[in-house]
This record gives C-alpha cells, sequence and structure tokens, in this order.
C-alpha cells in the first residue's frame, strides 16, 4: 500500500476514535485491511479506555431448538428434519439458570428459536421466578416478537434482549431469511430500546453473497440503532442447510470488522463469538485485543447440548457448569485480561 493511503487510512481510524461518522465507503477501505496493526492498537486502546482489562463471562441456555424460520444459514431452520428437537420445562429453564448464577455467573441469555410454544405468559413467567430467587441479570434472545410481548417481558424483570439483524442489505436479508423483512427486524430492535432493554443486534461475516458494502452497512445500523452489545463472527456453513460446503468466513476480516466496532460503539460489549474459536482457537485469544470484552459459556444441559447446533460447533468434553466456568476464568487470565 502507498504511503498517502495508509496515512489516509491512519487519519480516519483517528477520526473514529474520536467520535467522527464514516460514509460507508471510507469504511469499506478499512475493512480492505493494509493497517490492520494500527486498527487493532487503538481498537484495545479504546477497549482498555472504556473496559479496562476485564472480561464479562456470560451464562447461555439453549432452552428450545424449534424454530419457525427457514434461515438459509441455519441448522435450526424449520426446514431442517434431522434436527432431534426439544424443549425445556419451565422448571429445568429456572433450575439451571440458579446453578449459573450459584457458579458465579451474574447474566444468563435464555436462547432458542423461534418458539411461540413459549408463549408472553409462560416467558414471563420464568423471568419473574428467576428473578424472586438471584440478581442475575437476564437477556432474551427469543427472536422477534410484538410490542406487547416484549412490554410484558421487560415489565416482569428481562433486562436485556439479543436480536441479530444479520445484514442490513434489504434483498440479501430476504434472501437469507426466506422472505422475512429487514423493517421488521429493525422496528423490533427499536421498540426494545425504547422498552429500556440493554439492545443486542449482531451479524455474521463471509455469509456466501455478502460484499464489504454490507459489511460497512452492518456497523453503520449497529450504531444507528445505538445497540449495547454486538454479536459479530464468522459464517460457518451447516451440512442440513442450502449452504452446505461453502467456505467459512475469514477471521481475520471477523477481527477487522469487530476492531471498527469497538471504535464506533466504543461502550458496547462486543462477545468473542464461539464461531471464531471452531475456526480457528488462535483468532479467538487474539480478538480479545481487537476490541471485544464479553465470552459467552453454554450452560445448556449435556442431554440437550449438541442438539443445539446453529453452525458444526466443537462442543468440548463434558463438565459441570462450575468446572467449565473456573477453567473460563484461567483461560481469560492467560490472556491477560480480567474475568468477572
Ligand atoms: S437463525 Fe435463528 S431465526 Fe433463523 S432459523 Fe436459526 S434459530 Fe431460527
Amino acid at each position: 500500500m502507498d504511503r498517502n493511503a495508509t496515512k489516509e487510512k491512519s487519519y480516519l481510524i483517528d477520526s473514529l476514535s474520536q467520535g467522527y461518522l464514516p460514509e460507508p465507503e471510507e469504511l469499506i477501505t478499512l475493512l480492505e485491511g493494509g493497517i490492520d496493526e494500527y486498527l487493532f492498537q487503538k481498537a484495545n486502546e479504546m477497549t482498555l479506555e472504556r473496559k479496562g482489562k476485564k472480561v464479562d463471562i456470560r451464562a447461555i441456555l439453549e432452552f428450545s431448538n424449534y424454530c419457525r424460520c427457514r434461515c438459509t444459514y441455519c441448522g435450526l431452520s424449520a426446514e431442517n428434519p434431522n434436527v432431534n428437537r426439544y424443549r425445556l420445562s419451565e422448571e429445568d429453564i429456572v433450575k439451571t439458570t440458579l446453578e449459573a448464577a450459584q457458579a458465579g455467573y451474574r447474566t444468563i441469555v435464555l436462547q432458542s428459536g423461534e418458539d411461540l410454544f413459549y408463549t408472553e405468559e409462560k416467558i414471563c413467567k420464568i423471568v419473574r421466578k428467576i428473578k424472586a430467587q438471584s440478581d442475575i441479570s437476564i437477556t432474551l434472545s427469543i427472536g422477534e416478537r410484538p410490542y406487547q410481548e416484549l412490554s410484558a417481558m421487560r415489565k416482569a424483570g428481562a433486562d436485556r434482549f439479543l436480536l441479530k439483524h444479520e445484514t442490513s442489505d434489504e434483498d440479501f436479508y430476504k434472501e437469507i431469511h426466506k422472505g422475512d423483512l429487514l423493517k421488521d427486524r429493525v422496528d423490533t430492535q427499536k421498540n426494545l430500546k425504547s422498552l429500556g432493554y440493554e439492545t443486542g443486534g449482531g451479524f455474521m461475516i463471509g455469509i456466501p453473497g455478502q460484499t464489504l458494502q454490507m459489511i460497512a452497512g452492518d456497523l453503520l445500523l449497529i450504531r444507528e440503532i445505538g445497540c449495547e452489545m454486538a454479536g459479530i463472527g464468522p459464517f460457518i456453513s451447516h451440512e442440513d442447510t442450502p449452504l452446505r460446503g461453502q467456505k467459512s468466513g475469514d477471521p481475520l476480516l471477523t477481527r477487522r470488522t469487530v476492531a471498527i466496532a469497538r471504535l464506533l460503539l466504543p461502550d458496547a460489549n462486543l462477545p468473542a463469538t464461539t464461531s471464531l474459536g471452531v475456526i480457528d482457537s488462535s483468532q479467538l485469544d487474539l480478538i480479545f485485543k481487537n476490541g471485544a470484552n464479553v465470552i459467552m459459556r453454554k450452560v445448556t444441559p449435556w442431554s440437550e447440548r449438541t442438539k443445539y447446533e446453529i453452525y458444526p460447533t466443537n462442543f468440548g468434553e463434558e463438565k459441570d457448569i462450575k468446572t467449565a466456568r473456573t477453567e473460563l476464568e484461567k483461560y481469560i487470565e492467560s490472556l491477560d485480561r480480567i474475568p468477572v
């Protein structure tokens, strides 16, 4: 890269660090690479300034793998007949969450496919029961729901809501979400914000058909919505989907995107996604120096855990919740970070 281009890119990175709102074309120049070391350094500085060395460990409980949607990239799609479907009972969801709280977790993500079996009443009841017995923060990740339902769940005690938008390109959204509308998703995210949820968004890197222009749009969308959390991880193909056999997303481009997200959203929580570790565990180590400050650990009962596969996952060996958490804390400390 010539000297002028390097100078322009480093000037842009400095401007982003100072709150500049870029044009999509400017973000594309950074996504193309060429000045990664400086980008990662600035993202790391911003992370240390806003978050310190702390890495937030969050528990994730996948309570149902039923889903009414047909996303082309997802192993849990309603169109996949090979999924061994399960639903956890309300009692098991509450019991597992309380076990996670006892093991030291301060946040639980209750995640499922879009499964309307869990009505507003059921979710509210679960949230209230958990809140009556612990002070763990509850993040819901259950797909799109109407405003009234989201409002009731918030009143019941849900603190956060995770709803990835996956792509900011309307046509591409229709393609990968098979006919659903991006507008509905973004409207739901705006509803969540207005209801006082801490709102999480996010998207994949490298899904076939995605362009750098789209990634730039994704970054600007999470900034526009004001997401307090953004999950950005590489695409991994699942063999039971129409995208079987396709190349995985590029870990380096993923890290670049997370670093830019850190500069655009200095206070956001940016997880090191599991999918990055599945592709290459060394990339997972690096991402904590590129802007990430959160990691999630599954607490889903082992009897069901391997049935929740959005993409092929390395589940590792069976361990209880406390042991798995202790090991994760040691891993974070080995990266010169402080687990919280
Ligand atoms: S990505 Fe989510 S909404 Fe889409 S099929 Fe998978 S679980 Fe369902």
